[in-house]
């Protein structure tokens, strides 16, 4: 597949394109279902088990009928942000409502073994400058993630006030009063004036819809909640000595399983890795963090300094310096410097599009050519070779992954991008073969592309009874991806119809979390009970981001994941379901302006 030298090579590298271009056709065909996102099982339905909280026990408590002035639906990284602008602006009366039993958000959930972050810690962990924290790795592991989500929460205040264990159920407009009312599964029935809702793109976890996976009478759980009881060892990355004797199959090889298989692979007795797309694996690199050298680049305003220059180098944006330096900024790098050679007459939109095609083949061809030189069996290195663009689906970076199948316990099953045929009593059935398993692990992920309401477990009704979910029936529409004409005084915090910034979502977490605090802050102060998006504001900037090219999720070209709908065309709910057209960094700069002006364009005060 490498080094011809045709008529279709890419300029200068070799490739021959056309050939791949096919391979990339014939590798994304295998894998395309009619039943798209149904194919996944959703936990609500009779799967319950697999949701229960493993890490801390439900504590009793009385329920809330009080009054606060903001309420926030979720406890992760969008909550303790916004919570801690708030309490910086001297809005104290702030109460987060969140499911687990602690903050945290996805790094409450996922603690399985090997979890840390895929973007570099010092862009990726909020708040670092306030709470004085020096991440210990250029890539944290997960525990020390959750300690900052912790160290946030004490900081600020903001378990005083906090609902752990709670679900929402019920979210409605009192228009009479200006306010929210809020029910919860715990018999809550509180008011808050302002809204926010941080619950995050991918919460939900859902399982292979694979036959008889009900039948399975040995040990399974997902990835979002290990079962350390029955594995041994624990987050941190100690032994899992029960299971030495055990025989364990992982299903899935996204980014969860790219992080746990080096961890299951050095402590079970035996491991099959059951693969329906491989992800592509890139250098980690990772390194402790030098305290010298953190003192040296954690002058006052650092962190903003480092925001914005990671999302500029990973965005294409024109920065001379690539503070961060990894496998994201790597492509973006290479792109704009292949783009800035061209020569001025060849800077049109087409050839601009071709040195980009151009950098992902050279990419992904040195990421393939890495598992020649690491994995030794040569049907397993091959097995393991992703044949897509880099961002077709979430790329991954690891020094130990791959090193994992030269492991004599440890074997890849390569569905030919099938996927699992059916699960026994007791086995993984492959192509008729049956792999005898004491322990499924589902690295399945997380529902993305079912219904905001669905998915969150509660709708929101606006003024008049309108229902959030009927209003976003044919996709989402908001101003700025955050306001929805008819939800007053409600903020959504989430990256989508905004900066859309894939690579690093805390970014688009704590802008959203800045503009939250000047839209409250001048509502107090000047004494506004209510604030709500015009109708005419949210439908100009729904044009804006349907006329304004931005790249859709949904590429025809990639293969099938959560990134396209999984391949099916998602229609106009896939147009809407993008960023800014002019991308995320000049989002960020647009919204700095719109909230710094005082004016709030398209918002009404009242
Ligand atoms: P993914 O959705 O990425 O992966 C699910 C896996 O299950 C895929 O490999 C999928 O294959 C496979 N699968 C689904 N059905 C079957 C089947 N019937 N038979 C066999 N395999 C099947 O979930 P993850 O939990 O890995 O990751 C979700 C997201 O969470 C990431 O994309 C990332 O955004 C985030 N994440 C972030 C991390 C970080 O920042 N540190 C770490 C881990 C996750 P196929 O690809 O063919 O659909």
């Amino acid at each position: 597949m490498t080094a011809t030298t045709n008529n279709s090579a890419s300029n200068n590298t070799g490739i021959d394109k056309a050939a791949l271009k096919e391979k990339y056709r014939q590798e994304r065909e295998k894998r395309l279902r009619p039943d798209g996102v149904d194919q996944y099982i959703r936990l609500t339905d009779g799967f319950g088990e697999y949701l229960s909280d493993p890490y801390m026990e439900v504590q009793p408590r009385e329920p809330k009928t009080d009054h606060v002035t903001v309420a926030f639906i979720g406890g992760g990284f969008a909550g303790l942000v916004t919570g801690a602008r708030l309490k910086e602006a001297g809005i104290d009366d702030y109460r987060i409502i969140e499911k687990a039993g602690d903050f945290g958000g996805t790094w409450y959930w996922n603690r399985y073994p090997g979890a840390q972050c895929d973007t570099a810690s010092f862009v990726y962990m909020p708040l670092l400058e306030e709470t004085g924290h020096m991440p210990t790795e250029k890539y944290a592991h997960a525990p020390e993630i959750l300690e900052q989500c912790q160290r946030i929460g004490k900081q600020y205040g903001l378990y005083d006030n906090a609902l752990f264990h709670t679900e929402v159920k019920d979210l409605v407009w009192d228009e009479d009063n200006n306010r929210w009312i809020i029910s919860t599964d715990r018999g809550d029935r509180f008011t808050a004036q302002f809204l926010g809702l941080g619950t995050g793109p991918l919460h939900v976890p859902k399982l292979p819809g694979i036959p008889g996976i009900k039948d399975f009478k040995g040990h399974s759980f997902h990835t979002s909640r290990w079962d350390y009881s029955y594995t041994g060892g624990d987050p941190y990355g100690a032994p899992m000595d029960k299971l030495r004797d055990k025989s364990v199959a992982i299903i899935g090889t996204g980014a969860t399983a790219i992080q746990c298989v080096p961890h299951l692979s050095r402590d079970a007795g035996e491991l099959f890795v059951f693969q329906r797309t491989p992800s592509s694996v890139d250098v980690r690199n990772n390194i402790p963090t030098d305290p010298d050298w953190f003192k040296s680049i954690s002058t006052p305003g650092w962190q903003k300094r480092w925001l914005e220059n990671f999302t500029a180098n990973q965005t294409g944006g024109f920065v001379t310096e690539d503070l961060v330096q990894d496998g994201w900024t790597d492509l973006a790098n290479r792109i704009r410097s292949r783009v800035l050679s061209l020569p001025p007459g060849e800077f049109t939109l087409e050839r601009v599009q071709e040195v980009w095609e151009d950098c992902d083949y050279e990419k992904m061809e040195e990421i393939r050519a890495r598992i020649d030189s690491i994995v030794e069996d040569t049907s397993t290195a091959q097995g393991l070779k992703a044949w897509y663009r880099q961002l077709c689906k979430r790329p991954c970076f690891h020094d130990e992954y791959l090193q994992s199948f030269n492991n004599p316990n440890t074997h890849l099953v390569d569905t030919n991008g099938k996927g699992v045929d059916a699960i026994t009593e007791t086995s993984v059935i492959v192509a008729g073969k049956e792999y005898p398993v004491d322990c499924i692990v589902y690295a399945s992920g997380f529902e993305v592309g079912t219904e905001f309401h669905d998915r969150c477990g509660f709708d929101l009704t606006g003024v008049e009874g309108r229902k959030l979910s009927e209003r976003w029936a044919e996709g989402m529409r908001t101003l700025h991806g955050m306001h929805v004409h008819d939800f007053p005084n409600a903020f959504i915090v989430q990256p989508t119809q905004a900066g859309n910034l894939i690579s690093n979502i805390p970014h688009n977490l704590i802008e959203g979390a800045a503009t939250i605090v000047s839209i409250v802050k001048h509502a107090l102060d000047n004494g506004y009970q209510r604030v709500e998006a015009t109708s005419e504001a949210e439908q100009k900037w729904v044009d804006i981001i349907l006329q304004g090219g931005a790249m859709s999720l949904f590429n025809p070209d990639c293969t099938p994941g959560y990134y396209n709908f999984e391949g099916q065309d998602p229609g106009i709910r896939g147009k809407l379901y993008v960023g800014y057209p002019q991308g995320p960094m000049a989002f960020f700069q647009f919204i700095d302006q719109w909230r710094n002006s005082g004016k709030f364009d398209g918002l009404e005060f009242s």
